[in-house]
């Protein structure tokens, strides 16, 4: 079928984004689902710092690509029809992370780290292998996609092990944040650092995965939480939420020890700079946790002092995907939102129609959104 995408042809374009445009509303052809994955409408999708990195070069992916990786979706057909997992109809999360299920990594509970879905979203390709995405001039070139789930657009095939089916009643706007915000963030604080009551957390970078993880830390019982970030905006609202204290960069370290009596238990970095991380570092308790949910630079090296793991009994993890498995923490922090104990809504800052989306790339690069959605079927039926 014919499908129009949102289509990144090169990276590094010059800011501002409404001005160079680097994604292009293109129309491509989505090959029909094979055995084991879906045919999905895209209902609503979110811009996380992750498509930027690819825009701006940080994160180096295979051209030309259909980015977009956070979103909800309704199951249109399924390429196998006896697969009893979906039905037609059916709404669904789409994960970034496609989980094979059959490595060692996904055996041992870890999909997450999945050694084929690694292979696949490194290359843009299907779990399964190849491209269904294909220019429609007569040369046909194969374009890649975006982490298994290229959710620009108003049509998707994506393999069925990146789908998790939730009730039809979330709206979409909030549904799509399950996808990455919010299982990134608040499973790096509740997953990889196992997050006890009554500890204090601080979270450096309050964009929305550094919110969620606040969220993350509020709903799993950490007490104190304190934030740190440059924006007074995302500090206010951070305080909104239940932060106890929120702080400008400048002189954050000595403004937390002194509001906490002593250092935080936990450190959650989400800005993506080797620089920030090695302040997290420096700001933990002695035998406390950093958790990194940033992507810096690949050049960017973190330097710490050596001696300083063993002296101090510090650890420092990296999480990606939240060290989540989707199957079972998006329902579960679901049911969070529905009890008012995870209010993810709080991190939309704007809604917007996929023509629109360079200049709500431009809101994120500068730091003055937090997530914003696109509904791709908006501009379908105006068509
Ligand atoms: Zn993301
Ligand atoms: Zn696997």
């Amino acid at each position: 079928m014919k499908i129009t995408a949102a289509l990144l042809e090169t990276s590094g374009a010059a800011h501002p984004y409404a001005a160079s445009m680097p994604l292009r509303l293109t129309a491509l052809d989505l090959a029909p689902p094979r055995a084991g994955e879906l045919l999905v409408r895209i209902d609503a999708a979110g811009l996380c710092h992750s498509d930027l990195s690819v825009i701006n070069g940080d994160r180096l992916r295979p051209l030309p690509m259909a980015l977009g990786h956070e979103a909800v979706a309704t199951v249109v057909t399924l390429g196998d029809p006896d697969d009893q997992r979906f039905a037609p109809g059916d709404r669904v999360v789409l994960s970034f992370m496609p989980a094979c299920g059959e490595c060692l990594r996904c055996v041992s509970g870890e999909g997450y780290l999945c050694d084929r879905g690694a292979v696949a979203n490194g290359a843009g390709e299907m779990l399964r292998g190849g491209s269904r995405l294909h220019r429609c001039d007569g040369a046909q070139e194969s374009v890649r996609h975006h982490l298994g789930v290229s959710a620009f657009a108003d049509h998707a095939v994506v393999d069925a092990r990146s789908a998790v089916r939730i009730d039809a009643d979330i709206p979409l706007e909030v549904a799509a944040l399950f996808g990455c915000a919010v299982l990134t963030g608040v499973g790096a604080v509740l997953n990889t650092a196992s997050l006890k009551a009554g500890e204090s957390l601080a979270v450096y970078g309050l964009g929305g995965v550094g919110l969620a993880a606040l969220l993350g830390g509020l709903a799993g019982g950490a007490i104190p939480v304190v934030a740190i970030d440059p924006s007074a905006d995302k500090r206010a609202l951070a305080l909104e939420l239940g932060a106890a204290a929120a702080f400008a960069p400048d002189g954050a370290e000595d403004a937390i020890v002194a509001h906490l009596g002593g250092r935080p238990d936990l450190v959650v970095e989400s800005v993506g700079s080797a620089r920030v991380l090695e302040l997290a570092y420096g700001l933990v308790r002695r035998g406390g946790r950093v958790v990194t949910v940033g992507l810096p630079n690949p050049r960017e090296m973190f330097s710490i002092p050596a001696v300083s793991l063993v002296g101090d009994g510090k650890t420092v993890m990296g999480s990606y995907l939240g060290s989540a498995i989707p199957a079972r923490d998006i329902p579960r922090y679901i049911a969070l939102w529905r009890a008012g104990r995870l209010p993810v809504e709080r991190l939309l800052s704007n809604v917007g129609q996929l023509k629109d989306i360079n200049t709500m790339f431009d809101a994120l690069a500068s730091g003055a959104a937090i997530r914003q959605i696109v509904f791709p079927q908006i501009e379908r039926k105006s068509a």
